[in-house]
C-alpha cells in the first residue's frame, strides 16, 4: 500500500472515529487488473481471489451500463487501484471503522477508491460488494468533487445489488399503507445517515431506491444522471430539475404524488 493511500485510510478512520487508528501493517494482499484485496488472515486468500473476480465483473457491468451516457472518464487510467479491505467479521469491521451498528460495509474514499467489507456477511458477494463498487464508480463517473445527495448515492448503489430487494420493498409497502413514509422534503434534503436507527435507515434506503428507479423510468437514465451531476455541483434543486428534465420542479408534495401514482400502477 502506498503511504498516501495508507494515510487516507487512516485519516478516514481517525476523523470518523475520533479515536486512535489501529495498525494495518502485516495485512496480506492479492491483486486483479483493477483491484487489490487486503486481508488480515492468510486463510482468507481464496476468498479474496473470489472477491477480486466478482469485483472485476461488477466493474465491467457498470462500464457497460453507464458508458453510453458519458464515455470519456470512467475509472480513469493511471489513477489509484481500488483497495478492498476484507475485515474478519462485522464486529472487526465495526470496531475498526466505528460505523453505525447497522453498517456492514463502506466505500471510504471515492478518489482513492477504498472499500471496507466484513468477511462473515452472507450477502457480501451479492449485496455489499456491488453496492460499494457502485458508490465509487458512480462518484467518479459523475466527475463532481462535492457530495451528491444521499438519496441518489444510496438509491443508485442499492439498484446495483444482485439480491432481490424483497425486504426493502416490504418495508416500503407497509409504510405506504400506513401513510408513514419519509416526507419527500426530508428525504431529498437529508445529508447523513449515521444518526438514524436500523429501521429508519431501511426505510430511507427503500424510498431512495424506489425514487431513483421511478425517476430513471419516468425521464430516462441520461436525464436522471444529469440531475445527479447538477446536484453534485451544488445547483439548487429547482434549477437542477428544470435543467435536467426540462420541466419545473413539481414541489415536494407534487413529486411525492407522482412517485406514489407511479408505484400504484
Ligand atoms: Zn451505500
Amino acid at each position: 500500500m502506498t503511504c498516501r493511500r495508507w494515510c487516507l485510510l487512516m485519516a478516514f478512520v481517525i476523523f470518523s472515529m475520533n479515536v486512535p487508528a489501529p495498525a494495518y501493517e502485516g495485512w496480506f494482499s492479492e491483486e486483479s487488473r483493477h483491484f487489490t484485496a487486503y486481508f488480515r488472515d492468510p486463510s482468507a486468500r481464496a476468498e479474496a481471489e473470489d472477491v477480486l473476480r466478482a469485483a472485476e465483473v461488477f466493474r465491467d457491468r457498470l462500464n457497460q451500463k453507464w458508458k453510453p451516457f458519458r464515455p470519456w472518464s470512467f475509472w480513469r487510467q493511471g489513477g489509484p487501484r481500488c483497495s478492498i479491505y476484507l475485515f474478519q467479521s462485522k464486529r472487526d469491521f465495526l470496531e475498526t471503522t466505528r460505523r453505525p451498528s447497522w453498517s456492514r460495509s463502506a466505500a471510504v474514499d471515492a478518489e482513492e477508491k477504498i472499500i471496507a467489507l466484513s468477511r462473515d456477511s452472507p450477502t457480501l458477494m451479492r449485496a455489499e460488494l456491488p453496492h460499494e463498487i457502485a458508490h465509487l464508480y458512480f462518484r467518479q463517473w459523475l466527475g463532481v468533487s462535492g457530495p451528491v445527495p444521499v438519496w441518489i448515492e444510496e438509491g443508485v448503489a442499492l439498484a446495483e445489488e444482485e439480491l432481490p430487494a424483497d425486504k426493502l420493498d416490504a418495508v416500503l409497502e407497509s409504510r405506504i399503507a400506513q401513510r408513514r413514509t419519509i416526507p419527500m422534503k426530508e428525504l431529498l434534503e437529508r445529508t447523513r445517515l449515521q444518526d438514524l436507527d436500523q429501521n429508519s435507515v431501511a426505510l430511507f434506503y427503500a424510498q431512495s431506491r424506489s425514487l431513483v428507479i421511478f425517476l430513471t423510468e419516468r425521464f430516462g437514465p441520461s436525464r436522471f444522471l444529469a440531475l445527479a451531476r447538477l446536484l453534485g455541483r451544488k445547483t439548487p434543486l429547482t434549477s437542477a430539475w428544470q435543467q435536467a428534465f426540462d420541466l419545473p420542479f413539481p414541489g415536494f408534495d407534487g413529486l411525492e404524488d407522482q412517485w406514489l401514482s407511479h408505484l400504484a400502477r
